[in-house]
């Protein structure tokens, strides 16, 4: 085998790689590989990726639940037929929605693209959805009512190093990305890096020694700091008056709703000193294009979005980018770090509840006939919008709910939020298929799992968090019986005697993923893997072949009908399941960097799980004295939802009103057995990142 360029499975940062052979079979070593994103850097998740592939329990042949309970290696025929018979018995007696399917944001674009049209086509189901509903969702709803389209960052995260501040709200990429900190220093050397975050987080402390603020707001809390932070620009004449006039639909809107959160009041709320608000809403200001500064960016994550009020906090971020006429303009602007591999193509290509291909809207008739069409059937055959994530997992098993579920490339039993009714709801299941690499928490619940093909052993492309469409490339062999998703929605398909093709090349999906794509907000098809092989940088859309891409969005128009921003005025509110007198802390979840999303894959990394072998609570000083906790040991955390044991870290970095726990670990350690799935109306996002929990000392189980 000769070197492979190829990137890294995991985050949406997409770090490049050159993959070598090794000298075990189904192995390879991996090189940083120079690209703009990560700059030659790859972190310690990347550098240990090869071991996923040859981990002791790989799964390498179909398993099927025998009499005895138990899961017992079957043929991909044996499997296949099993799951065909139920899904048409599960159909014939309780109609098509009674299968659903679950996708996710690191399947490759083909896997995805595939995945939406098996649930339409062969299912004929609308019960699709996907876990970047727990990932982005919404981010990807405020920008699309705002600027009428949802690109994670639509400009290249390298615009970042001229800049002369950068406000982060609720991202730490110093631990889920760490090469995209060198994109910040331009920020740092001037002092402009703002960084949002209940702790002091990896990327917080980059604030220290003058590199800039950090603003330590009580969880959510960032909708009323972001208000304040724009109220200063508007009250002290910072904002670019002109932009809004030119470039929005509705200036007054931003002045109204933002009128009465001056930052005494802000104070009250975030618990962040007006005196620090008003200084980084001048620093942000001063790096702004309409002060000759050197460029201003906004950028959200996880942490601002993750709210039931996660969209209303985008839209604030995007407002005040607004009031200083970023958007738009090079080496400015607003962005949100999608986090999952693939989050920005796995959203554009058909696995959400309610669109299709090409990032079109599955309720306009127009969109419909196009991509029915491109599928060869009648527009009327196909469903229309299913259930969110959370919705569709708490109707399974219910009377008019799905009674099976197929989940590809998800592993719900550790990152759905509140888990004892998501095992609830996936125990009452009559049929549960999983495709995953490992055996996950979610696959060892399966009645059927099928072992599927992983990074190096695969061919497509993914979408970085920039828009760039970039190809992952096999560079070795699938060991044991191991097949790509494409081949069980092939498999079943056919099966269920669907007269659609379901190709199993990849290349040949990415063709008609191009074709299904032509003329959507999304649109690939002037993309082909011969232009990503020759080294063009090609970010969508691109509309036709000799079309170059478009790195920056928004140059002249927006994509709203009118071509303007839309203002959306927003308000504070608490979070859904806030403090009270039994529950007098905030809990906190979060990601660390030797862990990826749920952890199937790094939790079996030697070295990372030595590095971080299990779940604790961070927790403050003063808090742990009071309860007569210290480091290490064990605190009993309790919400409505549940309670678990886990051990102290006693750190100030830390609010004394706060609690953090990593989500990376399942069972005894499943932290989202205690968040609250109340959703945001917009975006249907869970309320991950807050909820009031009892914190006491107590014994190791
Ligand atoms: Fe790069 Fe993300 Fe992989 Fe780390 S996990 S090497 S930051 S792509």
């Amino acid at each position: 085998m000769t070197a492979v360029p190829s990137h890294c499975p995991y985050c949406a940062l997409q770090c490049a790689t050159t993959l070598h052979p090794a000298d075990r079979p189904g192995a390879v070593e991996v090189q940083p590989r120079d690209f703009p994103t990560n700059k030659g850097g790859l972190c310690r998740k990347g550098w240990t990726a090869p071991e996923v592939l040859t981990v002791p329990d790989r799964l390498t042949t179909p398993l099927v639940r025998d009499a005895a309970g138990e899961l017992v290696p079957a043929s991909w025929d044996e499997a296949l037929d099993f799951v065909a018979d139920r899904i048409r018995a599960l159909q014939a007696e309780h109609g098509n929605d009674a299968v659903a399917v679950f996708g996710g944001g690191g399947l490759t674009n083909e896997k995805a693209y595939a995945l939406g049209k098996f649930a339409r086509v062969a299912l004929k189901s609308a019960n699709v959805d996907y876990n970047g509903r727990f990932c982005m969702s919404s981010a990807a709803a405020a920008t699309n009512r705002a600027f009428g389209i949802d690109r994670g960052l639509p400009f290249p995260l390298a615009d970042l190093a001229g800049a002369g501040a950068v406000l982060l709200v609720g991202s730490n990429i110093a631990e889920t990305m760490p090469p995209a900190v060198a994109h910040l220093q331009g920020a740092r050397d001037t002092g402009g890096l703002l960084v949002v975050d209940p702790r002091r987080s990896a990327t917080a402390t980059l604030t220290e020694d003058g590199a800039g603020i950090h603003l330590q707001a009580t969880p959510g809390t960032d909708l009323a700091l972001v208000l304040a932070l724009t109220h200063v620009v508007l009250q002290e004449g910072l904002a670019d008056t002109a932009y809004l006039q030119e470039r929005t639909d509705d200036p007054d809107a931003l002045f109204r709703s933002t009128a009465s959160w001056w930052p005494e009041r802000a104070e009250r709320v975030t618990g962040v000193p007006a005196a620090t608000i008003r200084r980084a809403a001048r620093a942000l200001a001063a790096a702004a294009p309409v002060h000759g500064g050197a460029g201003a960016f906004i950028l959200t994550g996880r942490g601002a979005e993750q709210h039931s009020k996660g969209t209303d906090t985008v839209t604030a971020c995007i407002n005040l980018a607004l009031a200083l006429g970023l958007p738009g303009r090079l080496g400015n602007g607003y962005g949100c770090i999608t986090g999952q591999g693939n989050g920005q193509g796995g959203r554009e290509h058909g696995q959400k509840a309610d669109q299709l291909p090409g990032y079109r809207s599955i309720s306009d008739p127009a969109a419909r006939e196009y991509v029915a069409g491109v599928w060869g059937v009648d527009p009327s055959s196909l469903p229309g919008p299913g259930k969110s994530a959370v919705e569709l997992i708490n109707s399974l098993g219910m009377p008019g709910g799905p009674k099976a579920l197929l989940v590809h490339g998800s592993n719900l039993l550790v990152s759905a939020p509140r888990l004892a009714s998501v095992r609830e709801r996936l125990g009452s299941l009559d049929l549960l298929v999983v495709a995953d690499v490992v055996p996950s928490e979610t696959a060892l619940l399966a009645d059927v799992v099928f072992p599927v093909t992983q990074w190096a052993e695969e061919e497509g492309t993914m979408t970085s968090l920039e828009g760039r469409v970039i190809r992952r490339r096999a560079a070795i062999k699938p060991p044991g019986d191991v097949r790509s998703d494409l081949a069980v929605f092939a498999g079943l398909a056919s099966r269920l005697g669907c007269e659609t093709g379901f190709p199993t090349d990849p290349a040949e999906v990415f063709e008609e993923l191009r074709l299904a794509s032509k003329g959507g907000k999304a649109d690939y098809a002037g993309i082909t893997w011969d232009r990503i092989d020759s080294g063009e940088a090609l970010f969508w859309p691109v509309p036709a072949e000799g079309h170059p891409g478009t790195p920056r969005l928004f140059a002249d128009a927006f994509s709203t009908p009118d071509g303007r921003a839309h203002v959306v005025p927003v308000d504070h509110r608490p979070v859904a399941d806030d403090l009270n007198a039994a529950a007098p802390i905030y809990l906190v979840t979060g990601r660390l960097l030797q862990h990826y999303q749920s952890g199937a894959q790094t939790r079996r990394v030697l070295e990372l799980a030595e590095a971080e072998p299990e779940v604790f609570v961070e927790i403050h000083p003063r808090v742990a004295a009071q309860l007569g906790i210290s480091d290490g040991r064990p605190v009993q955390l309790r919400t409505t939802r549940g309670s678990m044991v886990l051990p102290a870290r006693v750190t100030a970095d830390v609010r004394p009103d706060t609690v953090f726990v990593p989500f990376h670990w399942g069972g005894a350690g499943a932290v989202n057995e205690l968040t609250n799935d109340a959703l945001d109306p917009v975006s249907r996002m869970p309320e991950f990142k807050a909820c009031a929990v009892e914190v006491t000392a107590a014994s190791l189980p």
